[in-house]
C-alpha cells in the first residue's frame, strides 16, 4: 500500500497485514522490528513507566490501555502491564495498527530521554495530551490487531474471551 493518507478502510488494512507476509508465530515484538525496518524509523515497546502508573492509581484517572507517541526519534509504545498475556498483545498490536495504518498523532514536545530510556515525566505529558483517534481510525486499528491475531496465532479459540475474538465479525 502505497502514499500517505491515513488508512481506514479494512479492505486496505487487509491488504496491508497480507503484505507483512508474516511467519505464523510472530510475536508483536517481531512484528515492531520488522515495521521498524521497513520505515526506517524504530518502534519501541514499553510498559507505562512505574510512576505513572502509580499517580494513575493516586489520582484514580485510569491510563489507556495503550498509546502510541510519535516522538522525532522514535515511535512509542506504552502499555499497562497489569493485564493478562494475551490483553497485552492485542493492545499492542492495536497501537503498531494506528502506526502502521499511518494515523497521525498528535504533535507534542519530544519525549527527553535519561539513561537510555524515556524521562516518564515527559512521558507524562505526552500520555495526557494524546487525543483518541477518529472512530473510523480505532476501527481500522482493531481491524489491523485482529487480522494479526488471526495470521499469527491461527489456532486462536474464536470463542475465548479476548478483545481479538470481539472482532471477528469485521472479518465474518
Ligand atoms: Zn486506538
Amino acid at each position: 500500500m502505497h502514499g500517505t493518507e491515513p488508512i481506514t478502510d479494512v479492505d486496505d488494512v487487509k491488504t496491508l497485514v497480507d503484505e507483512l507476509d508474516l511467519a505464523a508465530t510472530a510475536a508483536p515484538e517481531t512484528l515492531a522490528v520488522r515495521l521498524s525496518e521497513l520505515r526506517g524509523h524504530p518502534i519501541k515497546i514499553l510498559p507505562y513507566p512505574e510512576p505513572i502508573i502509580a499517580e494513575s492509581r493516586r489520582t484514580e484517572e485510569p491510563l489507556p490501555y495503550g498509546v502510541w507517541i510519535a516522538d522525532p526519534s522514535a515511535d512509542y509504545v506504552f502499555y499497562r502491564p497489569e493485564t493478562t498475556p494475551s490483553h497485552r498483545r492485542h493492545i499492542i498490536l492495536h497501537e503498531l495498527g494506528h502506526i502502521w495504518c499511518r494515523h497521525a498523532g498528535e504533535q507534542i514536545e519530544p519525549i527527553k530521554t535519561r539513561n537510555g530510556g524515556p524521562d516518564h515525566a515527559s512521558v507524562a505529558r505526552a500520555v495526557q495530551r494524546a487525543g483518541g483517534f477518529a472512530e473510523d481510525q480505532e476501527q481500522a486499528a482493531e481491524a489491523f490487531a485482529y487480522l494479526i491475531e488471526r495470521r499469527t496465532r491461527p489456532n486462536l479459540s474464536a470463542t475465548g474471551d479476548t478483545p481479538a475474538a470481539r472482532y471477528r465479525l469485521l472479518e465474518d
